[in-house]
């Protein structure tokens, strides 16, 4: 059959028009890194998404279309072990088919060290706190379904009040650590898909002067509030104190996994005394009522944040929302305390 000079431009079109091109199937574990992921491929595709809505990826569950996600992709984004505690043997058990990509391991990534029980004290006498056992309780279950020949130094580990991680894994309340993550996906992408590869480079200079513009635009809206404490549910914001220089006196829960007993409840109800802290924060995944039980007779005011973004719709915008409204929540409710 002989081609008509017609036919040859289309070809030559068809091959080198990047829009065209068929993007790679790209699963990612929580809604910040799927914002990110999302930022990277537009205009080119659309990631999916494994923790959907409300829930948290600290209890969540998997469910049989997450599995057909994963098993039909190419490449999977996720932070790692010791946040998607739901993900570590689903993912052990993908066939090379999938590139699985750890972004806690991104080069350039900035990791604090796990704090326990929060930014309170370490605890003086471990030996007779019921959410001690509690924890470990939770780390045990959550090692269930894994092989004890291949996880006998994580449940060492987990002796030790944590799971798999030393460092806090909430890395992304970070827009620095962000652009790690970005330099990251974008580099995955490319190498999975380098048909598109212009417009992957292209995304993530956008993307890196959007992050730069947020980090100014935040350190703005906390710098009227940084002298006054606060208390927030679960230790999630390490990354962003650590940047922002904010001051969280504390969490209500020692892991986010487990609810807090009655002893913790009156241990915080008097540290907010004592330190003054001026808000304590609910989250919406979790029991709203805690937090009017430990401010119940001090002056300090409740507000909420969203660090797992479960009240945002996910996508590109979605990052620069969830950080923008912690900033904004932590300065309308610590400016109006007094
Ligand atoms: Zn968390």
């Amino acid at each position: 059959m002989k081609s008509t000079p017609a036919l040859l431009f289309a070809s030559t079109i068809l091959l080198s028009s990047p829009a065209l091109a068929e993007p790679p199937n790209v699963v990612a574990s929580i809604k910040p890194i799927h914002s990110l992921v999302a930022s990277i491929m537009q205009g080119i595709g659309e990631p999916s998404l494994v923790v959907e809505g409300a829930a948290s990826p600290h209890t969540y569950n998997m469910k049989p279309s997450n599995a057909a996600a994963l098993q039909a992709a190419r490449v999977v984004f996720w932070v790692g072990p010791g946040l998607e505690i739901f993900l570590e043997k689903p993912l052990e058990a993908l066939g090379s088919g999938a590139k699985v990509v750890q972004l806690s391991e991104a080069p350039g990534i900035e990791k604090l060290p796990f704090r326990e029980g929060g930014a309170f004290e370490p605890h003086e006498d471990g030996d007779e706190h019921g959410e001690e056992e509690h924890e470990h309780g939770a780390e045990e279950a959550s090692h269930e379904g894994h092989d004890a020949d291949t996880h006998g130094a994580a449940a060492e580990e987990a002796e030790h009040g944590h799971g798999e991680s030393e460092f806090d894994m909430h890395l992304w309340l970070d827009p620095m650590n962000a652009k790690a993550m970005a330099a990251q996906i974008e580099k995955t992408l490319t190498e999975a898909d380098p048909a598109n590869a212009a417009a992957y480079k292209a995304n993530l200079e956008k993307l890196n002067r959007r992050l730069d513009g947020l980090d100014k635009s935040l350190a703005g809206t906390v710098a009227p509030i940084k002298d006054k404490p606060f208390v927030v549910f679960h230790d999630a914001y390490q990354y962003f104190e650590h940047r922002y220089k904010v001051r969280v006196a504390g969490s209500i829960t020692v892991s986010p996994e487990v609810l807090p007993g009655a002893e913790r409840l009156s241990e915080i109800h008097a540290k907010i005394e004592d330190l003054g802290a001026t808000c304590v924060f609910a989250e919406p995944q979790f029991e709203p009522k805690l937090v009017n039980v430990v401010i119940e007779g001090t002056p300090a005011k409740s507000g909420t944040l969203d660090p797992e973004a479960a009240t945002l719709e996910g996508g590109p915008d979605l990052y620069f929302q969830l950080m923008e409204n912690i900033g904004a929540s932590l300065k309308d409710c610590l400016s109006s305390a007094s």
